[in-house]
C-alpha cells in the first residue's frame, strides 16, 4: 500500500510520501536508542511537564489536527474535535497519575524477612524503545493511549501509523517535539507494513504494541516472540449488546444506534451484534431500524453528517461482500444493504440493519467494521449468554438490564475484556482496555496499560 493520504469522501489523492530509506530508518532507530540513555533517568515531574504541554498544544490545535483526522480518514469533524480533546485529557491524565501508578511497591516486613532479606521493593523502570504499530481508525487517540504512558514511564516510542494517515502520524511527531521532548523521544517511522519486522526484530527495539487485524496482529507477535520480546495486541471485536427485558427500551435504542455507527462504524468496540430478548424484540428492532434509517450520511465535514465514507474502497467492499453473503443465505435486510444514492465518489455504505442471522453466514462469526448491525432474537438469559460469546473475539460486551442478578451473570461468564452495563464501551484512561481470545493480550490504558512496558524489578538488600 502506498503512503498517501487520500480523502475517502472524495477518493481524491492529497499527498503522497516517500518511505523512509535504509539510512532514513537506521538513522531513528540508532536516535531512539540515544535518546532513551539520558531519558530513562528524568523525573515524574519532568516528563508530566513535557506532557502537560503537549496537551495543551494539541488543545490549541484542535481544530487543525481535527480537520486533518477528517479529511484522511473520513471520521464526522464534531467526532474529530472529540477525539483530539480526549487524546488531551488522557495526556493530562497520565501526567498526573503515573508517578503514583509507578511507585515503589514494599511487600510486607515479614514476608522480605522471610525471604532473607532485611528490605525489598519492587521498582517498575521502563524497557526502553517501543515500537507502536497502530490503525487509521481512531488516528490520534490509538496513537496517544500508547504514547502518553509509555512517555511518563520513562520509554521512548517508534510510531508505524498505517499507511493511510501519514499526515496525522507526521502531526503526532511534531506535537512531541513542540511540547520538549527530546529528538529521538517520540518519532514517527515513514514505512511499509513489509518493514515492521525489520524493525521489530531491530536489537534497540525492546517491545511492540500493535492495534488492527487478526493478521497484522500475528504477523507482528510473531515476530516478537521470535526475538523474545514483549508484545501487547489490541484487534478486532464483535461485541455484544445484550438488550433484556428490564431495560430501559428507549435509552437502549438510542445508545446503539450510537454505538453501532460511531466513527462510521469502524471501531474495535462498537457494538456488532444486537442480541435481543424476544419479550422486546420486536419493539426494539424496529424502534432500532427507523433510527439506523435515519442517520444522515454525507461529507463528513458537514457539521450536519452522522455518518462518513468508510476509510478506503477495500473496506467498503469487505462491508458490502458481508452483507451479501448474508442476504444470498437468507438474513433479512431492514434498513440499508446498498450504497447511497448520490454519493458515488466517496467510499459510502448506507447504515444497515440485518436480521434472521444463521451460523452459515460469514457474518455471524466475522467483525464488520462499517455501520452493519445484525439483530438476533433470544428467548432467555441461557442463550444470550452463550450467543454473546459465541464468536472468535472477546474485547468488550454491553448488557442493558436492571436486574443485579443478571448483571452478576455477564460479570461471571462473558468472555470478554469488558462489560458495560446500560450503556457503551468506551474507553477511558482510569480504566484498562483490552480483550481476550483473538482480540489479543495485554492491556493498554490504566495500571495496566502503564506497566506493560516496564522492567518490573525486584530490589533485595540482605
Ligand atoms: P491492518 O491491521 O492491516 O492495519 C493496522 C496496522 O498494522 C497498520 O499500521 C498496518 O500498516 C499494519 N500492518 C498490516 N499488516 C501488517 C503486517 N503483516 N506486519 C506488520 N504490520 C502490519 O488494518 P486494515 O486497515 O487493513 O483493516 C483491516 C481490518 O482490521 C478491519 O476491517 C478491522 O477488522 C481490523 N481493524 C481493527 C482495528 C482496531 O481498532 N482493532 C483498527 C483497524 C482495523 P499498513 O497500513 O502500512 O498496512
Amino acid at each position: 500500500m502506498p503512503i498517501a493520504s487520500v480523502n475517502p469522501a472524495t477518493g481524491e489523492t492529497l499527498e503522497t510520501f516517500e518511505p523512509l530509506d535504509a539510512a532514513g530508518l537506521e538513522q531513528r532507530l540508532a536516535r531512539a536508542e540515544e535518546a532513551f540513555r539520558a531519558y530513562r533517568t528524568t523525573s515524574f515531574a519532568h516528563r508530566a511537564g513535557l506532557l502537560r504541554r503537549a496537551a495543551d498544544l494539541l488543545d490549541e490545535d484542535r481544530e487543525t489536527v481535527a480537520r486533518t483526522m477528517t479529511e484522511e480518514m473520513g471520521k464526522p469533524l464534531a467526532a474529530a474535535r472529540a477525539e483530539a480533546a480526549k487524546c488531551a485529557k488522557a495526556m493530562r491524565w497520565y501526567a498526573e497519575n503515573a508517578e503514583a501508578l509507578l511507585a515503589d511497591e514494599h511487600p510486607l516486613p515479614a514476608d522480605v524477612a522471610d525471604a532473607g532479606a532485611a528490605r525489598a521493593y519492587v521498582r517498575y523502570r521502563p524497557l526502553g524503545v517501543v515500537l507502536a504499530v497502530m490503525p487509521w481508525n481512531f488516528p490520534f487517540w490509538q496513537v496517544v493511549r500508547f504514547a502518553a504512558p509509555a512517555l511518563m514511564a520513562g520509554n521512548v516510542g517508534l510510531l508505524k501509523h498505517a499507511s493511510n494517515v501519514p499526515r496525522t502520524a507526521v502531526a503526532l511527531e511534531e506535537l512531541f517535539r513542540r511540547a520538549g521532548f527530546p529528538e529521538g523521544c517520540f518519532q514517527t517511522l515513514l514505512i511499509g507494513s513489509g518493514a515492521v519486522e525489520g524493525v521489530v526484530r531491530d536489537r534497540r527495539v525492546a517491545a511492540v504494541t500493535l492495534t488492527g487485524s487478526e493478521p497484522a496482529g500475528r504477523a507482528v507477535a510473531a515476530a516478537a516472540a521470535d526475538e523474545v520480546k514483549k508484545a501487547v495486541l489490541e484487534l478486532g471485536g464483535s461485541d455484544p449488546y445484550v438488550v433484556l427485558p428490564s431495560a430501559d427500551l428507549d435509552a437502549a435504542v438510542a445508545t446503539a444506534v450510537t454505538a453501532r455507527a460511531q466513527n462510521n462504524g469502524q471501531s474495535c468496540i462498537a457494538a456488532k451484534r444486537f442480541i435481543v430478548h424476544a419479550a422486546v424484540y420486536d419493539r426494539f428492532t424496529e424502534a432500532f431500524t427507523v433510527r439506523m434509517r435515519a442517520l444522515r450520511v454525507g461529507d463528513p465535514m458537514d457539521e450536519a453528517t452522522e455518518v462518513g465514507p468508510l476509510a478506503s474502497r477495500q473496506g467498503r467492499e469487505d462491508i458490502a461482500e458481508l452483507v451479501e453473503d448474508a442476504r444470498k443465505h437468507g438474513a433479512g435486510v431492514e434498513c440499508g444493504g446498498r450504497r447511497p444514492e448520490g454519493l458515488d465518489a466517496g467510499w459510502f455504505y448506507e447504515p444497515t440493519v440485518l436480521t434472521g442471522i444463521t451460523p452459515q453466514m460469514r457474518i455471524h462469526q466475522e467483525e464488520t467494521f462499517g455501520p452493519v448491525a445484525t439483530v438476533y432474537r433470544v428467548a432467555d438469559l441461557d442463550e444470550a449468554v452463550a450467543l454473546a460469546n459465541d464468536t472468535p473475539f472477546g474485547l468488550s460486551s454491553n448488557v442493558w438490564t436492571e436486574d443485579p442478578a443478571e448483571q452478576d451473570r455477564f460479570v461471571r461468564d462473558i468472555q470478554a475484556g469488558g462489560v458495560f452495563f446500560n450503556g457503551m464501551t468506551a474507553s477511558h484512561p482510569a480504566l484498562p482496555f483490552g480483550g481476550v481470545k483473538r482480540s489479543g493480550f495485554g492491556r493498554e490504558l490504566s495500571g495496566h496499560g502503564i506497566r506493560e512496558f516496564c522492567n518490573v524489578t525486584t530490589v533485595w538488600i540482605a
